[in-house]
């Protein structure tokens, strides 16, 4: 058996029209969506992020604003930044720039961002609400994954979920969406003994590690889906993930592609999020 190939641009042009029209409803309102993005230092590869998620809102008519600090930044020099864009009401969405320079702790710059505005869901609000059920705005590329999966209509009530990678803005928020989908969910980690051994078992596996070659074909049961959101980047140039692509594709019955699978879907929910972020502060705005 050879796997489908799960396209991830296919579905992220679809969620871009979504977006479309509910900016057109949020503009006929008189509201344009505003997201913030906050970049301290010169991390080469995050001015790359910052620049494609600001075309990514041009393309859809959100405005964006890329706010810069230098790398030497003091911690409240970035507070306070956040402090002014938590105030300005037309900024919908604000997204700390990862990794941050090493002196800067990410924890209290995270938790200063508003969780109405906290687009990337890394507050602890609203991770306490996805835990509690509660509508929260959920971490990017888990949402992307689930989107994906809804699309595919691959079914997660009463699957056995793997996730490989347990970090606060992938792996954790995973998790949580797959159990909230009614799977059953194994997390592995670094300190995890035999991650092969647990994935074998996945009727769903999801690989968030960051670690090329990681999963291998034997890893995969046959018939299983597979989601891929590792992204590495060999010495030769080459962006790959965790799975060893074609050995995988050969057992598994759904696989994404690196790139375009699920590194689309991320940059679109990020678009998502910053709409539904307006809607709610207008719906806030419009209550008695
Ligand atoms: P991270 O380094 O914060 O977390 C990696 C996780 O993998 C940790 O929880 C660690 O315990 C776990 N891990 C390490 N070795 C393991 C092993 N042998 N078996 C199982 N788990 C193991 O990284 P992150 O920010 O969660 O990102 C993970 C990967 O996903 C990276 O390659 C990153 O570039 C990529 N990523 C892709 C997208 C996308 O849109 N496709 C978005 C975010 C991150």
């Amino acid at each position: 058996m050879s796997a489908e190939i799960i396209d991830g641009r296919a579905v992220a042009a679809k969620v871009r029209e979504e977006v479309l029209d509910r900016v057109a409803a949020l503009a006929a309102r008189g509201v344009t969506p505003g997201l913030a993005m906050v970049l301290v230092g010169n991390h080469p590869p995050s001015e790359i992020y910052v620049r494609l998620k600001a075309k990514d809102c041009e393309q859809v008519g959100i405005a964006s604003n890329v706010l810069r600090l230098p790398a030497d930044a003091a911690e409240e020099e970035v507070l306070s930044l956040i402090d002014r864009l938590n105030a300005d009401p037309r900024v919908h969405g604000i997204l700390v720039q990862m990794p941050l320079p090493n002196h800067l702790d990410p924890k209290p710059i995270v938790d200063r961002v508003h969780p109405y505005k906290d687009v990337d869901g890394l507050h602890p609000t609203n991770v306490g609400w996805l835990q509690a059920g509660h509508p929260a705005l959920l971490a990017c590329t888990p949402q992307g994954v689930m989107r994906l999966l809804r699309e595919y209509e691959v079914p997660t009530l009463g699957s056995h979920a793997v996730v490989l990678g347990r970090s606060a803005i992938v792996g954790r928020p995973m998790s949580w969406l797959m159990l909230r989908a009614h799977a059953t969910v194994t997390t592995c980690h670094r300190h995890t003994a035999d991650p092969g051994r647990l994935a074998r078992e996945a009727d769903i596996l999801i690989s968030a590690v960051g670690i090329a070659g990681l999963v291998k074909g034997d890893w995969i049961k046959p018939g299983a889906v597979v989601i891929d959101v590792g992204i590495t980047r060999l010495p030769d140039g080459r962006v790959v993930g965790d799975v060893d692509f074609e050995p995988a594709r050969e057992r598994a019955r759904l696989i994404t592609p690196v790139p375009g699978g699920v590194g689309p879907m991320t940059r679109a929910m990020l678009l998502t999020n910053t709409c539904l972020a307006a809607e709610r502060m207008l719906q806030r705005t419009l209550m008695p």
